[in-house]
């Protein structure tokens, strides 16, 4: 497994396991697989439900719990900021049994964000999350929290996809020691992306699936990928991605495919932020 090493030292995974939208009683099951075909890198949120499941499955493992890198996220909190913050975490860590993670992630860049943020500087600090940042943060809002903060974000975790590819995101974020990590990875199968001529031109070339080039094309960009699936063999093929490297030529070929809009929705959208941030979850 290759690694970035995050802006305070912390190494994380270049490729990773996410457990979106799978049911709690596949999550056991799905994270055990994945944690068998190389996984060390897990991505769920306590608006998942399923962090119990994941605990289970790390608990389960046999694999050291230092050799794993487990990542969930805050939902955006009623005031008080800081009280909620550290109820939240502490209660994502009694569902997954343990005593800290390595990243925890404020899940949406709506709320009180800056009572969030230095409640989650405080907890990063007593050791409860190793390395601590955003999701869905756009560079605006990115750089505003992280100029008026002490701890810079050590991850931004994004839409990034072949039809959204968030180069000048991508750059703002290295320029400030940030690391993009990408949700969707496959766009979850979104514009036909499984079947996409171009990548899957490129695949024939090497013998790998379009899913592998897209994960290749991620991991060799720096974006760390976390791609979600329930099929142990998809687990497998999603992970055997580090025989192989594209070209230049390739890279460019790929870049044309960005659209530069989300497939999904955009959190500057007045009508998904009332939505987003209005959502509560039990935690
Ligand atoms: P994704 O990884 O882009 O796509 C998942 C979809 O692709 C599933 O339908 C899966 O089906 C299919 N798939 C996986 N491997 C495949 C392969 N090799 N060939 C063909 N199909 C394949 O979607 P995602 O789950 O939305 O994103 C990945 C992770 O990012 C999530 O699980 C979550 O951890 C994180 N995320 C974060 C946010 C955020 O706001 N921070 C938002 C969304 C997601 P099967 O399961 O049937 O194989």
């Amino acid at each position: 497994m290759q690694y970035v090493t995050l802006n305070n030292g912390v190494e994380m995974p270049v490729l990773g396991f996410g457990v979106y939208q799978i049911p709690p009683e596949q999550t056991e099951r799905a994270v055990s697989e994945a944690i068998a075909a190389g996984y060390r890198l897990l991505d769920t949120a306590a608006a998942y439900g399923n962090e119990e499941a994941v605990g289970r499955a790390v608990k389960n493992s046999g694999v050291p719990r230092e050799d794993l890198f487990v990542t969930t996220k805050l939902w955006v909190q009623d005031a008080p900021a800081q009280e909620n913050t550290r109820r939240a975490l502490e209660t994502s860590l009694t569902r997954l049994g343990l005593d800290h993670v390595d990243l925890y992630l404020m899940h949406q860049p709506f709320g009180d964000v800056y009572g969030q943020w230095r409640a989650m500087e405080d907890l990063n600090r007593e050791g409860l999350a190793k390395a601590i940042g955003v999701a869905n943060f756009y560079p605006d809002r990115l750089l505003d929290l992280t100029v008026n903060n002490e701890i810079t974000p050590q991850v931004n975790q994004i839409e990034t996809h072949p039809f959204f590819q968030r180069t000048a995101d991508q750059d703002l974020m290295r320029e400030h020691g940030v690391q993009i990590q990408s949700w969707g990875g496959f766009a979850e199968g979104r514009n036909e992306l499984f079947t996409q001529p171009l990548l899957a031109g490129i695949g024939e070339q090497y013998g790998k699936s379009v899913a592998q080039v897209v994960l290749r094309w991620l991991t060799q960009r720096g974006v760390v990928a976390i791609p979600k699936s329930v099929r142990a063999e998809r687990m497998a093929e999603n992970f055997d991605i580090f025989d192989f490297e594209l070209t230049d030529d390739q890279m460019a070929a790929i870049a044309t495919l960005d659209t530069g809009a989300s497939l999904f929705f955009d959190h500057r959208d007045p009508e998904i932020v009332a939505w987003l941030a209005k959502r509560r979850i039990d935690a």
